[in-house]
């Protein structure tokens, strides 16, 4: 269905909606300090059963739903959306659906084998992004808390490469006094390469990461680094309400993308909304908790019922967390990364 002019779909604040990030799993083969650290999601912790997730079915009508008031862009995430199983089925209904141009899926590659790489392509999915913290095997295993080594993400990278996935791009989350010491490492690697490098400043999602401002190595500290040695200069976004700001090396060795959302936050051109794992819908990465779609669903109630939802929520949505992000907000109950996705 076409979105014409007057109906196009806005919030509160003047923003449209085109993207669709759904987190498929609250599981990770991963315990990233900054996202799942272990003393909070260790042996004991209870994830959910398959029943509670949001099955393929709904996740499909839902997508539908959305392409219908204006969504373009999927983001399968998590998570690791490559534990969930049979993910391949997902995607190849999501491709059929209308008005959808752009699948993507966020992962930490390790499970992507030359095998699943060529499923994914084949099922539909479009393009890939690929999170690395580090290129030494040290600092890498202290980010990821499980001792996986940095050549199983790096095999990972290739295998989706070799399958014909394009443009894959490196996501690098920077925390002072853990990784920041890889920024120009990582740089170097990917320098002149087809891959695009982004650099994500350390967020405060959630409550269990102990996230502190001056762990933060700000968008401009880490332009700095890597322009003291490679010089760089901005660039153009590719569209508008592009998250990354885009820099190019002088020397014509590429790009790279620098992610600000604590330091120069870009709440005004977002126009994402996230389905969490338990189908609720959430309008701010931030959120302390989103609109519950699963119960309606399951209730049994109509598209009609469910749209007139949808766009209620967005219409209402005021969201601009990192632009007023103070203490006390940051101590407030904010959903966990895991569970809505990055
Ligand atoms: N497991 C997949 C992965 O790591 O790519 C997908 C889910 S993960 C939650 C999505 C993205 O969020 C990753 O790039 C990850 O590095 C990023 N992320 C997680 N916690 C973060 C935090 N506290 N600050 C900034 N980025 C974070
Ligand atoms: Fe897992 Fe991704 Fe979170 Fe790391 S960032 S713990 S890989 S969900
Ligand atoms: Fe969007 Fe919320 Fe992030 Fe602002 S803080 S850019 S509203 S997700």
């Amino acid at each position: 269905m076409a979105v014409s002019e007057q109906s196009v779909l806005k919030d509160g604040l003047g923003r449209e909606l085109h993207d669709l990030r759904i987190s498929v799993t609250d599981r990770c083969n991963f315990r990233c300090v900054y996202c799942m650290p272990k003393e909070h999601f260790g042996p004991g912790y209870k994830f959910l059963a398959k029943k509670e997730l949001l099955s393929f079915e709904e996740i499909e009508r839902l997508v539908r739903l959305f392409a219908g008031i204006g969504v373009r862009k999927i983001r399968i995430t998590g998570g690791e959306p490559l534990v969930r199983k049979e993910l391949e089925k997902l995607i190849e209904r999501i491709v059929l659906v209308d008005g959808i141009d752009d699948i993507s899926l966020t992962t930490n590659a390790s499970l992507i084998t030359p095998r699943r790489a060529q499923s994914l392509r084949s099922a539909g999915l479009g393009r890939i992004n690929v999170s690395l913290d580090a290129l030494d095997d040290e600092t890498f295993k202290a980010v990821n808390d499980v001792g996986v080594s940095v050549q199983k993400v790096l095999d990972g990278i290739d295998a989706a490469a070799d399958a014909g996935f394009e443009s894959i791009k490196v996501n690098m989350v920077v925390k002072k006094g853990l990784n920041d010491h890889c920024v120009l490492p990582m740089a170097r690697y990917f320098h002149d390469t087809p891959r695009i490098l982004r650099f994500i400043e350390f967020m405060d999602v959630g409550n269990t990461n102990r996230w502190d401002d001056s762990a933060v190595m700000t968008s401009a500290e880490i332009a700095e680094v890597i322009h003291a040695e490679m010089p760089i200069e901005p660039i153009e976004p590719n569209y508008q309400g592009e998250v990354a700001k885009r820099w190019r090396y002088l020397d014509g060795g590429g790009e790279i993308g620098i992610i600000s959302s604590v330091s120069q936050p870009f709440c005004g051109d977002c126009s994402r909304a996230r389905l969490s794992v338990v189908g609720k819908l959430y309008t701010c990465l931030f959120a302390a908790d989103g609109y519950d779609l699963m119960s309606p669903i399951r209730a049994g109630e109509s598209d009609d019922q469910l749209l007139e939802r949808i766009t209620g929520r967005w219409r209402s949505r005021r969201d601009r967390y990192s632009e007023t992000r103070t203490v006390e907000s940051v101590l407030r109950p904010k959903v966990e990364m895991s569970h809505i996705g990055g």
